[in-house]
């Protein structure tokens, strides 16, 4: 049989970092110049035939390996720095990596001080890319990092050097202008799109010598279709890849779309261009078969049939029936399996996983598993199942097990889900009256101050976590090390007068895991980190089964801390979208419905914290904005859920009790109406970067509870002026009543210092006390 009649096994890209961050501890170590270039580059080059020589392993069809998926800090700026796009503040450091990690990093170093570039996140995942700007003036210009060949030349001649012919992934042209944002020199009716004309000829200078190298099949990522575009992209994308397949008719050209399926009048479009294959994502199934249904005779379609986004096995028999399905429709030759998206956003393998109840394990693929997955379904689709029967057996046994494991299933907390009442979606007054009752009871003055809930987590801090982790301390001496950093904490914010107190979250290592730790329905990884930006990897728990409360999980420290003080104490909580959002999730329910049991949970949380005597509880729910799904038709439903299950969690209270929440690291003027529904009695929110446009957004959509807006930014050491912030309330105030207004800073002080929080804090307690007369 040729190799033409059978079903490719390919992937779209490997997770960079390595079983064990092995990138991070490279990259790290030059940057803090331990170690120099040519250790980096060396260690980036074994990572990198690693990861070529386990896919080739595993079954993955030669020429459908990727390269240059790998990168030293992000992908996007990867082809950013290629195409020549380097702002001027760079252009005087001479070393081409040290302009290039500056340009991702910042650098403070022999004289020159520049910013990163800003950041943003890839679509609805929990990767960051760094972001550049475009104008009408900006030229393009092929700029190697290394040595004298781009990236995706020199990291095709490394592979084939090692004997392994790799498919290069290129960002489109679409998606690469699309990403990037327009400078404010810019005309306002700047197009990105427009450089397209300007951009071309590096890609087709591209395609040339990965021709030339011996390459057969290019990877064109365009998961910007999958979003709402306007109509000038349908033109920008014939456009483009006419001129690519005209300039190189003898590559095939693969057009990769993923993260959600591609708009009606888009997929027309992809279908018609003259390109070899298209990758679907198959979220929605739907998609399949609209796609099926009018793809031309001799389009290839790759089927992302193994979900690339989340941490558990395949199901078989499920991904069977669809990579079937295309192999009637279309015949072995035209169809490739695939994972749905680059394997960049799960962990590298499951293999050095040893803690994880075995059971649940069982249930779990990571990248590497995830490999396997899509070279058993190819093998499957090529010579049938018997085939593979034992892995197939295993699998459907697997799935079948999990299907009704008593570790998953919580009648009782799916009972209470479906007995939400819409009487739980609601405070028993309004606001106003609340108001009154609140202010009854906590005698606060005008312009309230208050923090947004942790206090400088010191080494020591972590240290002692570590020796309690360990069990060098005991329990009990943890919780006097603990109770001791309370004390400290509370005595600090006396001392500043701070009206409303917080305990200071010492005992949490992470807002998301500590709670984690405490609920039911979530287990940890040892090593299942995944890139969140650069060097930087967060290790997400993972939502296995039913979310509940075995016991309270932060009443004993804040009751301790109300018993030091006569002052308003402030609990403090996780809120559910965003113990969501930053976990793994199940894939065998809808995200709502777990969200809803987070929510439940912390609703019980809440009602106890108001009767151990705090006064004010605040949830915070910084990821809210970062669920908004991707396409404009489905984000009025999250927002809806989104909404219900904050006020699940905290319309348990009496009104008398204060509600506070709090948002950070997204632009949220998009979803004010949604912060409005939410109905906290106050609402903080990370604000001291930005131009105050968002308390104009407030004042439109007629918001009219407490607000926060942050006085000072905490994510530097700096210590702000009191005119400085004096200034900038008076600032605040053309927007903001006075009577609304909190005076805080702009987000949780963990990663401070103590000698900068105290002076800090200080200085804005002095500008509430002078605004006050
Ligand atoms: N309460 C949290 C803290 O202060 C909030 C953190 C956040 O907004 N990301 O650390
Ligand atoms: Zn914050």
């Amino acid at each position: 049989m040729s190799a033409k009649s059978l079903v490719t096994a390919t992937n779209l890209g490997f997770p960079r970092m390595g079983a064990n961050r092995d990138l991070k501890k490279s990259i790290e170590s030059y940057w803090s110049g331990k170690t120099d270039l040519q250790t980096l580059l060396l260690s980036a080059k074994n990572l990198r035939s690693h990861h070529w020589y386990l896919q080739q392993t595993a079954g993955i069809s030669n020429g459908h390996i990727p390269s240059n998926d790998f990168s030293f800090y992000d992908h996007v700026l990867d082809h950013s720095f290629m195409f020549g796009v380097i702002p001027e503040q760079y252009k005087s450091i001479q070393n081409k990596v040290d302009q290039y990690f500056a340009m991702g990093r910042g650098r403070q170093q022999d004289g020159v001080d520049v910013p990163a570039l800003e950041m943003k996140k890839w679509f609805d995942t929990n990767y960051h890319y760094n972001v550049s700007t475009l104008s009408p003036s900006t030229e393009f210009k092929l700029t190697p990092l290394i040595g004298d060949k781009v990236k995706p030349v020199q990291e095709f001649l490394e592979a084939k050097a090692f004997g392994i012919r790799t498919r290069p992934v290129i960002l489109g042209p679409i998606t690469y202008l699309l990403l990037q944002k327009s400078a404010k020199s810019a005309p306002s009716d700047f197009d990105l799109l427009s450089l397209l004309p300007k951009l071309l000829p590096l890609y087709e200078q591209i395609l040339a010598e990965l021709k030339s190298a011996g390459a057969e099949w290019i990877q064109f990522d365009e998961p910007a279709l999958v979003m709402d575009l306007p109509a000038s992209v349908t033109t920008a994308l014939k456009t483009a890849y006419e001129r690519l397949h005209e300039s190189q008719p003898y590559l095939s050209l693969l057009v990769a779309t993923y993260f959600g399926t591609v708009q009606e009048k888009t997929i027309n479009t992809v279908l018609e261009l003259p390109i070899s294959a298209i990758h679907l994502d198959i979220k929605a199934p739907e998609q399949l078969d609209v796609v099926l249904s009018k793809i031309p005779s001799g389009l290839v379609l790759s089927v992302g049939v193994v979900n690339g986004r989340n941490v558990w096995k395949a199901n078989y028999e499920k991904q069977f029936a669809l990579v079937n399905k295309a192999v009637s429709a279309l015949g072995k030759n035209r169809v490739f399996v695939a994972p749905s998206c680059s394997l960049l956003h799960t962990p590298h393998s499951l293999s050095s996983e040893r803690k994880i109840n075995s059971e649940i394990r069982n249930w779990m693929s990571f990248s590497t598993e995830k490999i396997d997955e899509v070279v058993t379904l190819t093998i499957a689709a090529n010579h049938g199942i018997a085939k593979v029967q034992g892995a197939f057996d295993a699998n459907l046994k697997a799935n079948k097990f999990r299907e009704a494991s008593p570790l998953i299933h919580n009648q009782k907390v799916k009972q209470a889900v479906s007995n939400i009442s819409p009487s739980m979606l609601k405070r028993s007054e309004a606001f106003e009256a609340r108001n009154r009752a609140q202010q009854a009871k906590l005698q606060l003055p005008l312009f309230p101050t208050t923090t947004i809930g942790s206090f400088p987590q010191t080494k020591e801090v972590r240290v002692a976590r570590q020796k309690f982790k360990n069990g060098e301390w005991s329990q009990e001496k943890y919780d006097e090390f603990i109770a001791a950093e309370i004390g400290r904490t509370i005595k600090i914010q006396e001392e500043i007068g701070l009206d409303v107190l917080v305990h200071g979250e010492s005992e949490r290592n992470d807002m998301v895991e500590y709670f984690g730790e405490n609920l039911e329905g979530f287990i940890f990884s040892e090593n299942g980190w995944v890139q969140s930006y650069g060097s930087r990897c967060v290790k997400p728990p993972i939502i296995f089964g039913d979310v509940s409360r075995p016991h309270p999980m932060t009443v004993k420290w804040s009751a301790y801390a109300k018993s030091l003080t006569q002052r308003a104490m402030k609990g403090m909580l996780t809120g559910p979208v965003t113990i969501l959002q930053w976990s793994f999730v199940r894939d065998d329910q809808p995200r709502k419905d777990t969200t809803f049991q987070i929510a439940l949970a912390l609703r019980e949380e809440v009602v106890d914290l108001e009767a151990a005597g705090m006064s004010v509880i605040q949830i915070d729910e910084p990821a809210i904005r970062e669920g908004l799904p991707l396409r404009n038709s489905e984000q009025e439903a999250y927002l809806k859920w989104a909404v219900d299950a904050f006020l699940i969690s905290s319309t348990g209270v009496r009104s008398d009790t204060q509600i506070h929440s709090h948002f950070c690291y997204s632009d949220f003027n998009s979803i004010f109406t949604a912060i409005k529904k939410m109905d906290a009695d106050c609402v903080t929110i990370e604000n001291s970067k930005s131009d105050l446009k968002l308390l104009t957004a407030l004042e439109t959509f007629g918001y009219s509870s407490g607000i926060g807006p942050g006085l000072y930014d905490i994510h530097s050491p700096r210590v702000p002026s009191f005119d400085e912030m004096k200034e900038r309330l008076e600032a605040i105030l053309t927007y903001v009543k006075k009577d609304l207004l909190w005076i805080n800073p702009d987000c949780g002080l963990k990663t401070r210092g103590w000698t900068e929080t105290i002076a800090s804090l200080r200085n804005m307690v002095e500008v509430a006390k002078a605004m006050r007369k």
